[in-house]
């Protein structure tokens, strides 16, 4: 089985092609288009590129299009993307402009060229669904709540990864089995003494969640990807009344002040030198106090949201790091986990040390918190809910 997952910027257009085998699967050939002006010609491009390199007989060879999108009205879950989903990413554009309008625009035109595969949306926010109502709710006017204003959560295919491998290395194979097929079957009993995970997502944008026998109980990001620990260089969580006044006080527009939000702010506006981690911790080695505590900030945030969990939890078997900072920056992790001996979480100095992008349990041997480095691949969860959707 031949599935497509396609990324899609409002200037870019990324693929890669999968060869499924029940639920492994083999990238084959991947590619992408910077600088897109016309989607609908580089989409026919690339598939006169697969066939040209010999990946695809035809284009009827692909049998699903798989897409990640974000944020959906009154819609989430894996499903197919027809013009309910294109409704529901239009019904949000506002709330992910980098990501809705392009997805919509796709799908239209993957219609189009492929009118005989299957096309599958998966949602940033999937992972979410079960999440208690007092932890997704904002306490709000019901007619807010009621127009969609309300904790979503994004990031859900890696969370969701982190929840099935983590069981699966810590023996939990009813809890991994459940996990993988949350999206088709919902949430299945499983006995015994509950899995309690929290997963830190540490990348360009980061989120923290709690998870347990495999389902989220919440998740630092809430209604917008603004939102939660620190980002790249948008705000993370910024209490609502900062930004009627912040708009008086600069003498600013409301724009003027989102924009300042999405695009100066986070990482990159703390530190003033780079929207990179590998910048900042560069500078903060060199002495740029406010490169050291953009991490310091960073570090805070992401305990904040974990000891949350840890209680709603009522405590601890696991903790994951994922993504490029989680799974490339040991000072982090360390940091993260720093003085909780006393929940059972004790870091491995030297197994930390020499974790880099690869799969490793970095606690020490007698540990009872395993604390586990797991690399994310966003792009084969999606194969592989694809799959599991059509098969
Ligand atoms: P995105 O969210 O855009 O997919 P990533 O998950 O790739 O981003 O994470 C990007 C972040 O990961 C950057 O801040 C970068 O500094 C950090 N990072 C990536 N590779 C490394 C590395 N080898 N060492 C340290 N940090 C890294």
């Amino acid at each position: 089985m031949h599935i497509l997952i396609a990324n899609l910027g409002s200037t870019s257009f990324k693929y890669r092609l999968y060869k499924m085998d029940g639920k492994n699967g083999a990238v084959i050939a991947s590619g992408g288009f910077e600088r897109v002006t016309n989607h609908e010609e580089v989409i026919n491009q690339a598939l006169a590129d697969l066939i040209d390199q010999g990946n695809l007989n035809s284009i009827n060879d692909i049998d699903a299009v798989g897409f990640k999108t974000v944020l959906g009205k009154d819609l989430s879950g894996c499903v197919d993307a027809d013009d309910t989903v294109i409704a529901a990413l239009e019904g949000f554009r506002e709330v992910a402009p980098a990501h809705n309008p392009p997805y919509a625009e796709g799908i239209r035109q993957f219609r189009q060229i492929l009118p005989d595969a299957r096309l599958v949306a998966l949602f940033e926010t999937a992972f979410y669904q079960w999440v208690p109502q007092a932890a997704s709710r904002y306490a709000v006017p019901k007619e807010w709540h009621d127009a969609g204003i309300r904790r979503y959560g994004f990031h859900g295919a890696s969370h969701k990864f982190v929840a099935e491998r983590s069981a699966e290395l810590m023996g939990r194979e009813d809890v991994a089995e459940s996990v993988r097929g949350l999206y088709v079957d919902g949430p299945q009993e499983v006995s015994g003494d509950p899995l309690r995970v929290v997963s830190f997502h540490l990348g360009g944008s980061s989120s923290v969640t709690g998870i347990r026998n495999g389902i989220a109980i919440g998740t630092s990001m809430g209604f917008s990807p603004q939102s939660g620990l620190p980002q790249n260089n948008r705000v993370g969580d910024l209490d609502s009344g900062a930004l009627p006044y912040a708009t008086k006080a600069l003498g600013i527009t409301m724009e003027e002040a989102e924009r300042q939000l999405t695009k100066e702010s986070g990482l990159q506006g703390v530190s003033g030198v780079s929207n990179d981690l590998r910048d900042i911790c560069n500078a903060a080695e060199g002495g740029n106090d406010d490169a050291q505590l953009a991490l310091d900030m960073l570090v805070d945030s992401a305990r904040h949201w974990a000891s949350s969990f840890l209680f709603e939890l009522g405590g601890l078997d696991t903790i994951v790091f994922t993504a490029g900072i989680g799974e490339n920056n040991p000072w982090l992790r360390t940091a993260i986990c720093a003085g909780l001996e006393n929940f059972g979480v004790t870091i491995d100095e030297e197994k930390n040390a020499a974790c880099m992008a690869s799969e490793a349990v970095i606690s020490s041997d007698n540990s009872p918190v395993k604390i586990i480095v797991i690399p994310a691949n966003e792009e084969l969860v999606l194969a592989r809910e694809v799959h599991r959707k059509i098969s």
